[in-house]
């Protein structure tokens, strides 16, 4: 079975992660979004809730879960039986900061990373864009697959 996992801080999950998926999807048996918790971090929209939004979007699709994570991804990996990362490539930016990174998990963990060119329409997303204008009261369900609740 070919598994990928697909990890990140998602906070929030957009567009643009959404469009890795969907690229992805028909490529493996299963994928399993991890998102990262890191203790050094606080998170602007709480974990539960980003894992719950993710999980409806892909409600479509049950060879793609979710799940929360607290160890190293390659951890993460091994304990999916996941031989695959995902990444999604917007910039050379995103490319300089992932190439040590997949050349670590490939010798410390055998696993391979696997790139999606992000479509043009989502590049300029960032989930640190989404949180400064969600914050001061924007409207940002545009560039979300999901529909926030009302309290946020
Ligand atoms: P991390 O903190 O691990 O970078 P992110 O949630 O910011 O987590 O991103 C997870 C992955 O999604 C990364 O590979 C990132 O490059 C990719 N990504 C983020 N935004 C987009 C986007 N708009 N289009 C495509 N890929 C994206």
């Amino acid at each position: 079975m070919r598994v990928a996992i697909f990890p990140g801080s998602f906070d929030p999950f957009t567009k643009g992660h959404e469009d890795i998926i969907l690229k992805a999807v028909s490529l493996f048996d299963k994928i399993v979004i991890g998102i990262g918790r890191n203790i050094n971090k606080k998170r602007y929209f709480p974990l539960e809730d980003m894992e719950a939004y993710i999980r409806e979007t892909f409600k479509a699709y049950p060879n793609v879960v979710v799940e929360p994570y607290d160890i190293l991804t390659i951890e993460f990996a091994q304990k999916h039986q996941a031989k695959f990362i995902l990444r999604g490539l917007r910039n050379t930016t995103d490319f300089d900061y992932e190439n040590p990174i997949a050349q670590i998990n490939r010798i410390q963990g055998e696993i391979e990373s696997v790139f999606f060119i992000t479509s043009p329409e989502y590049a300029f997303i960032s989930s640190s864009i989404v949180r400064e204008m969600h914050r001061y009261g924007r409207d940002v369900s545009d560039l979300l697959p999901y529909k926030l609740r009302s309290q946020q």
